[in-house]
């Protein structure tokens, strides 16, 4: 087995920004896996919140040694032996993961969601993004996204009420609320969502920072809409402490560590009664259309990472007025453009 990495810079369509912070590119890892005369291909979309670089994820790949397994079809045993290797370094987990699942889909003829026996008619609507921003322009991202049924909009600053009032001048759909953190207390956590429960939200991610879970369940308790974790969720491990904080988990590949815990944590959610939203970074189509093979078990997809960038390498996953369509194609389902 041979793994290959490539920097890649993705630039976005338009400056992004969210309560942490600003970008108009976005650097990601793109890795090919070639055995047997077959390339699966992954991504890393590395995030500073949770401490990975290009750097961390060149890194990780280098002493991964994949070189010493002989067949992908092993892939237990290599997520394991990689898994073993460091905590943390979710990206550059996934982007192994998802290039030997891509491996094995490409080896069987058989895209993932089909060897997975899921009903690709089940897979859901995604929600498009649109970044915090001056009113003027949040209203032109509104009308530029007419053909996506719902909308997440990016919370946590001062003048949310602005935004949200803008948006309502332009379209009356759906919106989910994502505050990244960035509100501050409890009280203005409740006061707020309590607010957007009367502007016709439909749920709000994240409201207050990571390690206020008292506060979050207090602000549960107050408001009727569901409350989602995302940055309290990474990985399978932390999903059963917030049973009673939140009502669903924000599933992100490259958090987590690929496809294999994606299906452990949504598995482990369920039990649990939780509501299950795969959501992504700023990525490519790579490793967009990797998640999109698990939508169809997810309540709430948030798969719009590649078409915020200008510059996708891949085509992968299509949608139809937002709704994420599986193809036939083997493994995730990607071919590079040329
Ligand atoms: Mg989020």
């Amino acid at each position: 087995m041979i793994l290959s990495a490539h920097p890649v810079e993705l630039k976005m369509k338009r400056a992004f920004t969210i309560a942490r912070g600003s970008r108009t590119v976005t650097p990601s890892v793109i890795v090919e896996l070639e055995h047997d005369g077959i390339v699966g291909t992954g991504e890393a979309s590395p995030s500073p919140r949770y401490g990975e670089s290009v750097e961390s994820v060149l890194s990780f790949l280098r002493e991964a040694n994949l070189g010493k397994f002989d067949n992908p079809m092993d892939i237990d045993a290599v997520l394991m032996h990689v898994c073993a290797l460091a905590p943390g370094n979710g990206s550059a987990k996934a982007a192994i993961d998802i290039a030997m699942h891509d491996w094995i889909g490409r080896k069987l003829g058989l895209p993932l969601w089909k060897w997975w026996g899921l009903d690709r008619d089940a897979a859901p609507v995604t929600s498009f993004t649109i970044g915090i921003d001056s009113p003027d322009i949040i209203g032109q991202k509104v009308d530029e996204a007419s053909n996506y049924p719902v909308l997440k909009v990016k919370l946590g600053v001062s003048g949310d009420e602005e935004i949200i009032r803008r948006i309502r001048e332009h379209t009356d759909k759906k919106l989910r609320v994502d505050a990244n953190e960035g509100w501050t207390s409890k009280e203005e956590a409740r006061d707020k969502i309590l607010w957007l429960q009367e502007q016709g939200v439909e749920l709000v991610e994240q409201p207050l920072p990571a390690h206020q879970l008292e506060e979050t369940a207090w602000v549960r308790e107050a408001v009727s809409i569901p409350i989602i974790a995302d940055e309290n969720v990474t990985t399978s491990a932390d999903i059963a402490r917030l049973q009673y904080v939140f009502d669903g988990i924000n599933i992100k590949l490259m958090k987590c560590g690929g496809l294999r815990e994606a299906m452990r944590m949504i598995l482990s959610a369920k039990i649990l009664g939780m509501k299950i939203m795969l959501g992504c970074m700023i990525e490519s189509s790579v490793a967009i259309s990797a998640a999109a093979q698990l939508s169809p078990l997810a309540d709430y997809a948030d798969l719009d990472g590649n078409l915020l960038i200008a510059n996708d390498p891949f085509i992968g996953v299509r949608e139809k007025d937002g709704k994420l369509l599986l193809q036939d194609n083997a493994g995730i389902g990607v071919v590079r453009r040329i």
